[in-house]
């Protein structure tokens, strides 16, 4: 990697997700303007829900999620009751019966709800929405909790993906992130699932990792193909332990530096193509037949709070402490802690407590930075038409001094990333962003 190559890959940028990013959602959101949002929903358009789970069995080193160790049930059992009261809510405030093309349970661990509980939340979408025949229906969990009761809940209930943080198998890496799940315990939930009628498998894989080197990545990444996930996805750990305060418990100097960071994630993609999959975006593969790698081709991804998506919905409702919404007209988050969460869903008030309200100029920018992660192209004067903006409009030193670096293609208003570009995509599409060189939010590296 070229020296300008390498001072961009240790930039710390956001991963774009949303634009604005969660970092400029404004606090004291009030839930009134929420709810009128929620009301202006197109009652003709498919929405899509997506509902948080933050508990887990235990604890993962690595891990950046806002979650709560389950010790108990009775809490698990309290969230998933007001959880249910949360879908009432915002269905109340929603156009009666919209159809839901796309679904999704993240977390946390969601299958650390009991399968009734999991079953009654899906009873209660069911019951205030238009699940369509062919929505696709998607759960996060863990194979080391994974019971034989929930595989066949999750098969009952027609879910079409189910997906795994397997991160890495070496039990020297597993040990230092706290996270024990040899190979086979990873199968037989894979196996379980499938025979269960669950069509899709997405698996999470890590690089960075305390203790982790190329050999036991690559290793790793063979074990996870000869279960043939429809879908990899391949992160960076991003050791941010001022943020994620587990992550103390991971020593910096047992984690991989900046070079063989960049080697370990360049060679886990060159060996995931091998294996058959389509590289998608910054940090997914899919097998060339599954939805992603489709959408992908033409020219249809989306990205969401989840990463990549086949989601064309533009309205995404979240429900669970922390979940994030988003509507034509902005963004709404969640209140994080789950005791007041759950207060002010038991109160009938909407539990938001941030927000956005988009401007023309971030419906833009937005736009500019989707297409850059998800295509690694786009027209920036096709784009300012589209929003009624003018030629010109963006910083046109800044994107030159990225082609000089080796990034990018300008070609007139056309920008292409170049193949060494592609793992920076983050570092382009923050030159689009007008909110980080005032940020005070500490972000992870670009690769
Ligand atoms: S990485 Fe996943 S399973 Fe582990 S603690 Fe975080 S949310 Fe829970």
């Amino acid at each position: 990697m070229s020296d300008a190559l390498s001072r961009h890959a240790a930039r710390a940028v956001p991963r774009y997700t949303s634009y604005p990013t969660a970092p400029h959602f404004q606090p004291g959101f009030p839930a009134d303007t929420w709810r009128e949002w929620l009301a202006r929903t197109p009652p003709e358009e498919p929405v899509s829900l997506y509902l948080h789970v933050p508990y887990c069995r235990q604890m993962c080193w690595y891990c950046g999620c806002n979650m709560k160790l389950a010790a108990r049930e009775a809490p698990v059992a309290a969230y998933a009751e007001t959880l249910r009261a949360e879908i009432a809510l915002a269905a109340d405030a929603l156009p009666e019966g919209l159809a839901v093309s796309h679904l999704h349970w993240g977390g946390g661990t969601p299958t650390a709800l009991s399968p009734e509980d999991l079953s009654r939340c899906m009873a209660r979408i069911a019951s205030r929405f238009d699940v369509r025949h062919g929505a696709e229906l998607a759960i996060e969990s863990d194979p080391r909790t994974l019971s034989a009761e929930m595989i066949g809940m999750i098969g009952a209930l027609g879910f079409t993906r189910a997906s795994f943080g397997v991160q890495e198998f070496d039990p020297k890496v597993q040990a230092a992130i706290n996270r024990i799940q040899p190979p086979g315990m990873v199968r037989r939930a894979v196996d379980g699932l499938r025979a269960a009628g669950v069509a899709a498998i997405n698996f999470d894989l890590i690089y960075g990792l305390p203790h982790q080197t190329v050999r036991t990545l690559l290793e790793t990444i063979a074990i996870a193909c000869d279960m043939r996930p429809d879908r990899i996805a391949l992160f960076g750990y991003a050791h941010v332990p001022w943020m994620a305060k587990n992550q103390r418990m991971i020593e910096a100097d047992s984690l991989p530096g900046p070079a063989e960071r960049a080697e370990q994630a360049a060679r886990a993609a060159e060996a995931l193509v091998a294996a058959g999959y389509v590289p998608i975006g910054l940090d997914h593969f899919a097998l060339p037949e599954d939805s992603l790698a489709v959408a992908a081709r033409e020219g249809r991804l989306r990205r969401n709070f989840q990463g990549y998506t086949t989601d064309q919905a533009e309205t995404l409702i979240g429900l669970g402490a922390t979940a994030i919404s988003r509507t034509r007209f902005g963004y709404a988050q969640n209140i994080a802690e789950t005791n007041a969460w759950a207060r002010a869903v038991r109160a009938g008030v909407l539990p938001v407590a941030k927000g956005r309200a988009l401007t023309e100029e971030d419906r833009l920018r937005a736009h500019v930075i989707e297409r850059i992660m998800c295509d690694g192209a786009v027209d920036l004067d096709e784009a300012a038409a589209r929003f009624g903006a003018a030629p010109g409009w963006w910083d046109r030193a800044a994107i030159e001094d990225l082609a000089a670096d080796g990034l990018l293609t300008l070609s007139g208003a056309r920008l292409a990333l170049t193949p060494a570009g592609r793992p920076l995509c983050r570092v382009v599409a923050a030159a689009f962003d007008a909110y980080l060189p005032r940020s005070e939010a500490r972000h992870s590296v670009a690769v």
